[in-house]
């Protein structure tokens, strides 16, 4: 397979990770015989100043004729003074909005070499394998009206939540389909108590579902879904959820797995076309150390290969050769245990690749 892969490095420990990924798939491009071409392009604090704009057009357009788009992280304190005009974070929504990316997903799998990490108990850790779908395109984040407003001496403000029946209807058709090689479990999250939005995505779900019958669909209440995140994590298969619920849980399942510096994430849009980057930020705390754990990164490069470029197989063996190096005993700085040798981003990718 020919495939042209656009990265977007970005700042902090972004570029560090992002080539450690790029080196992973070059890997596996020689070993499976394909053929991936990169490019790099410029977002977040980098590309404000050398453009002047978060997500420059030359960035966007590169990343409209790619196959698959692969990011570091932006930001930083650099980047952080209020009063700027521009900041990085808004180059990340320019990108989702510009590749039309309205599904976030994000698996969360602790390893069992890694489970003293979790904030959790390790029996409450064990078995723990879900995905999280959230919608990244409508609901509170964007629907008008948006504004405050000016009631004589006092002021209010206001936030809308609106659905469209075709926007849940793309995000449950894509929940149900992760969750057929899966366990064959979704979970669909909402307020439908309360919301009318919840009570047309509750509604459109359970229609849906008729088309999958060998799937099991469970309607939870976003608190209860926040609470058995914690007492039950390995109950969840397939998590699905609008926009605002998914930004909350999402954060909620990442520590569960102990380090942030492990978790991959896709954002994918109609067709093929998908954006991966690791989960955490850009850690200013450590830029430039080589300390950073690439995993994150290379496991974002294989949702790549699977969601983007149909390569399950390729995908499958970097996260096996991942769950090898961990069993193995390497170690980055932010998942070592005292006493325990610690690599650096490039050894740590060292040993990914010798299992590959
Ligand atoms: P962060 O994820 O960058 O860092 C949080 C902590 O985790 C830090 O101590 C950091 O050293 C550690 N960490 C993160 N990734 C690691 C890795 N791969 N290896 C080892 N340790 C790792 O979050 P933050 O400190 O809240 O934010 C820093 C900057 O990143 C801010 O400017 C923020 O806006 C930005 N940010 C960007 C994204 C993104 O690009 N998608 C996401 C979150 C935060």
């Amino acid at each position: 397979m020919n495939a042209h892969i656009v990265t977007l490095p970005g700042d902090g420990i972004g570029p560090d990770v992002t080539a450690q990924a790029v080196r992973v798939l070059q890997v596996i491009a020689g070993k499976f015989g394909h053929t991936f071409s990169f490019e790099q392009q410029l977002i977040g604090g980098i590309a404000i100043d050398t453009t002047g704009m978060a997500l420059p057009r030359e960035s966007l357009d590169a990343c409209l004729e790619a196959d698959a788009v692969l990011l570091g992280a932006v930001g930083g304190p650099k980047w952080d003074d209020p009063r700027a005009k521009t900041r990085p974070e808004e180059g990340l929504l320019a990108i989702r909005k510009g590749l039309g990316l309205y599904a976030n997903l994000r698996p969360v799998k602790p390893h069992p070499a890694l489970a003293f990490a979790s904030p959790l108990r390790e029996e409450k850790i064990k078995g723990v394998d879900f995905i999280v779908v959230r919608e990244l395109t409508g609901g509170l984040y964007f629907g008008t009206p948006k504004e405050r407003r000016q009631h004589g001496d006092h002021v209010s403000a206001v936030d809308t939540m609106e659905y469209h029946d075709y926007e849940i209807r793309r995000i449950m058709d894509l929940a149900f389909k992760l969750a057929a090689p899966r366990k064959k479990h979704v979970t669909s999250v909402d307020k439908a108590n309360v919301l009318v939005s919840s009570r047309l995505w509750r509604e459109i779900a359970t229609e849906m579902h008729a088309d999958y019958p060998d799937i099991k669909l469970d309607h939870v209440l976003v608190d209860t879904a926040a609470m058995r995140l914690v007492t039950s994590p390995a109950s969840f298969d397939v998590v699905v959820t609008e926009n605002t619920f998914g930004d909350i849980l999402t954060d909620e399942a990442a520590v569960l797995v102990g380090s942030m510096g492990l978790l991959p994430s896709a954002s994918l849009g109609k067709g093929k076309m998908g954006l991966y980057e690791p989960i955490h930020g850009s850690a200013p705390d450590i830029a430039g150390q080589g300390i950073a754990n690439p995993l994150g990164s290379i496991l974002s490069a294989a949702m790549l290969l699977r969601h983007s470029l149909d390569l399950a197989q390729e995908a499958a063996v970097i996260e096996q050769s991942v769950n090898e190096m961990l069993s193995a005993g390497c170690r980055s700085a932010d998942i070592a245990r005292p006493g325990e040798t610690v690599l650096t981003t490039m050894q740590m990718t060292d040993e990914v690749i010798r299992r590959i």
